[in-house]
């Protein structure tokens, strides 16, 4: 035995197994991609960034419920409303407190209108904490800017619902 540890050592067993290993695997498929150049799959469900989406003729979804508000878990969404002299009623601010949430997607499940939701985007990072404080202005932005990413995963998920 002695003598194989010997040998194992001069020919330098493990090193040349794992050469071998590397060059079994540099043939096979990568499993790794060139971040941020490439980027997976995501799920219809995934909670990325918030946004307020508006109907196709550019009127917002919101109507001031505050069920979103109500069922916030963190507490991050605050929301101030009104009537319009039409009779419906809209807010005049919904601020998303974003170093809050905790992204359990509560807010999206409890709006009735599907108007409040989270985004596919993850990038959202920032140098400061007051750009994490987001305003309706910034929330309806990012609807204009996912609506249609945003159309398809709710179309997609709608069977499950
Ligand atoms: S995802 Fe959850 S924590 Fe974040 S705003 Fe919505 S309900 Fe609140
Ligand atoms: S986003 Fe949806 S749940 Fe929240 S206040 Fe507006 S309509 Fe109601």
């Amino acid at each position: 035995m002695k003598i194989f540890k010997i040998a194992y050592a001069f020919f330098l067993k493990e090193i040349f197994f794992g050469h071998l290993k590397t060059l079994q695997y540099f043939f096979k498929k990568k499993v790794t991609i060139n971040y941020p150049y490439e980027k997976g799959p995501i799920s219809p469900r995934f909670r990325g960034e918030h946004a307020l989406r508006r109907y196709p003729n550019g009127e917002e979804r919101c109507i001031a419920c505050k069920l979103c508000e109500a069922i916030c878990p963190a507490q991050a969404i605050t929301i101030e409303s009104e009537e319009r002299s039409d009779g419906s009623r809209r807010t005049t601010k919904y601020d998303i407190d974003m170093l809050k949430c905790i992204y359990c997607g509560l807010c999206q499940e409890a709006c009735p209108v599907d108007a409040i939701v989270e985004s596919p985007n993850f990038e959202f990072a920032t140098e400061t904490r007051e750009e994490l404080y987001y305003n309706k202005e910034k929330l309806l932005a990012n609807g204009d800017r996912y609506e249609y990413a945003l159309r398809g995963a709710i179309e997609s998920d709608t069977k499950h619902r």
